[in-house]
């Protein structure tokens, strides 16, 4: 619990899972509360470090198989934490690589398999060809309905269990596997997604559930001002322009 207009966000694995400027998301997340008079800590935590107690933020970035190979038994000794935090209603965003391991397993090109820490209901298998291109996708999220945009680039084929719904539907692109039309997961505070290049820049909107969430769990209101995003709004237009046009 947070008093001061502090958002604690911990940054999993920041040397391992970054493959695609995950980093920009952090910064979309920390500018957006400053340009609200809110701040943002970021908790960095690495292999052997210990889950820091009362983040309202958990962030898993995208990574190569390789970097998921280094992290994922060490993530999977952290699971308890994670998993307890989720359920006091933190929030916990998985991206890509990320994504895969809040799952629970992901099966990489090489057949071994990785173990995920179970918070989304969902098995990957990596599988050829990658899936790679712009991504649009249409998304209910928190009584918002609007488009999500970005940019895919996997080998995995996610499929999801009863246990949560898909973050979207494609309306471009391949999503978690390419033949049911579902992108990404969510249940309850826990979103995952393949969608990176990075995520929030161009979906404010998204950044902006998020962190309600984060500054509900905060104890903070988690009501946020009205911010000028025409800049951001017109990239995410261009990115739907571009998508149009390839396919
Ligand atoms: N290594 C995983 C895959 O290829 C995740 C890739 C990523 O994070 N971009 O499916």
């Amino acid at each position: 619990m947070t008093s001061n207009g502090l958002v604690r966000l911990c940054h999993l694995y920041p040397d391992h899972l970054n493959i695609y400027a995950d980093r920009g998301n952090i910064a979309v997340f920390q500018r957006r509360l400053e340009w609200r008079g809110l701040a943002m800590e970021v908790v960095e935590v690495g292999p052997g470090d210990a889950i820091p107690p009362h983040c309202n933020l958990y962030y898993l970035g995208g990574g190569q198989d390789r970097d998921q190979e280094l992290v994922a038994a060490d993530l999977a000794g952290k699971a308890r934490p994670l998993r307890d935090a989720a359920a006091g209603g933190a929030v916990v965003l998985g991206v890509c690589g990320g994504y895969q391991l809040l799952g629970h397993g992901y099966t990489g090109a090489g057949g071994r398999r990785m173990p995920g820490i179970g918070l989304l209901d969902l098995e990957t298998t990596a599988g050829e060809p990658r899936l790679i291109g712009d991504v649009v996708l249409d998304v209910t999220l928190e009584g918002w309905t609007g488009t999500v945009v970005g940019y895919e680039n996997h080998a995995g084929r996610t499929h999801l269990g009863a246990g949560c719904t898909p973050l979207g539907h494609v309306r471009r692109g391949w999503g978690n596997n390419g033949a049911d039309g579902g992108e990404g997961a969510v249940v309850g505070r826990t979103v995952g997604t393949y969608l990176h290049g990075p995520l929030l820049p161009k979906n404010p909107r998204l950044a902006d559930i998020l962190l309600g969430w984060a500054l509900d769990h905060a104890g903070l209101p988690p009501v946020l001002a009205p911010l000028d995003d025409s800049l951001e709004q017109d990239a995410h237009t261009v990115a739907i322009t571009r998508t149009g046009r390839k396919r």
